[in-house]
């Protein structure tokens, strides 16, 4: 069986033990007879997959008691409505910051439900770097704050949580599990699962409890925080096999050592790639030094014609899904936890090999 090195931005690749035993329990998940995608929601068998991957996930994350954590449909695309929606009231401000593509579509969103004032912005070299927020930027009036704590598509990253007096709200949809974040500094969390959780079709809300039940009347269900929380994500039927299959991926992050020991391979990960860009004549990375992501490693190259030829190359050697977004242009490597150190290492290789031979 062949398989690549799969350097897609999402859905991405996932770590081959957990096909392997997904693979194993296909037919029939241990002592159900049946396959996860044929079991009933509301079965005992599936409540204890969803329990144990909500618990695991807790456990990886930190995740205190007054947060509830939701396993919805709908995407990160769908929070960009939801957010706003459970929030604030129609007609209220929500401040935004603006790094990137999700990010602006995050904002487009609220806009349709409330005032959104842009606090911070890097549109002016095209998201290449994080902007600082401080507290005195956030309108006395916000409802909340809305940062992309990864940008996928530049290859930026949030370090730190900006400090501000009003909730903080984070599209962690390419980097939550990747390195540790301290849920306390958030009050929102929302993450599509097909970048570092699992298949497309589970995203996962880590939100404070205390901010639930104070959506408008007119939100539809589907789209009301508190309804899902209290029918503890059995409101409809949820993304069964996408919670089995995340819950797959938290067991085996919680017995390679959890997320402190992805956010150091993750390190080392991208600290070869950067270090390459960084003695390149030919290659250029696209984020500043101080805002590049440990998940999207971006960079050009002189000529479409080389971007071309490196993309082809690599696809040759095994090495896929590596062309840049269009926003951006070159190239984009996603690392994320499931792309093995030996992946990485074979790019590296191939970079260094390709600018000798074309530098
Ligand atoms: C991929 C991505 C999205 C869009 O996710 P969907 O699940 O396709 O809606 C939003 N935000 C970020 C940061 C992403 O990386």
């Amino acid at each position: 069986m062949d398989r690549v090195f799969n350097f897609a931005a999402g859905p991405s690749a996932l770590p081959l033990p957990v096909l392997e035993r997904a693979q194993r329990e296909l037919l029939s998940y241990p002592g159900s007879g049946c396959s996860v995608m044929e079991m009933s929601h509301r079965s005992a068998a599936f409540q204890g997959i969803a329990d144990k991957a909500e618990a695991d996930l807790r456990l990886l994350m930190n995740i205190p008691e007054d947060y509830a954590v939701l396993f919805l449909q709908g995407g990160a695309s769908t929070q960009f409505s939801m957010v706003p929606m459970n929030l604030m009231q129609r007609g209220e401000t929500a401040a935004y910051a603006e790094t990137g593509n999700f990010a602006k579509k995050a904002a487009a969103e609220a806009k349709k439900w409330g005032k959104v004032v842009t606090v911070a912005s890097s549109k002016d070299r095209n998201y290449a770097y994080i902007p600082e927020i401080t507290a005195d930027m956030i309108p006395e009036d916000a409802k909340y704050l809305h940062i992309t704590g990864n940008n996928t598509i530049y290859g930026t990253q949030f370090k730190t949580a900006p400090k501000v007096n009003v909730p903080l709200v984070a599209d962690l949809s390419s980097s939550i599990l990747g390195r540790v974040y301290d849920v306390t500094e958030y009050d929102l969390i929302y993450a599509g699962a097909q970048k570092n959780m699992g298949p497309a079709g589970l995203t996962v809300v880590i939100v404070k409890k205390e901010l639930l039940g104070k959506a408008a009347d007119e939100v539809p269900s589907m789209l009301n925080y508190a309804l899902h929380a209290d029918a503890g994500s059995m409101y409809n039927t949820p993304p069964t096999y996408s919670i089995y299959i995340a819950g797959l991926v938290f067991d085996y992050l919680l017995k390679e050592g959890g997320v402190a020991e992805m956010e150091k391979r993750n390190a080392e990960k991208s600290a070869l790639l950067y270090g390459i860009l960084d003695e390149s004549k030919l290659y250029t990375g696209s984020a500043d030094k101080d805002s590049r992501s440990n998940m999207n490693v971006t960079f050009t190259l002189p000529s479409d014609e080389l971007t071309a030829a490196f993309v082809k190359g690599a696809t040759a050697e095994g090495m896929t899904n590596l062309k840049g977004h269009r926003a951006v242009g070159g190239i984009r490597a996603s690392i994320y936890n499931a792309m093995t150190i030996e992946g990485v290492k074979k790019l590296a290789d191939y970079m260094v090999r390709f600018e000798k031979e074309n530098g």
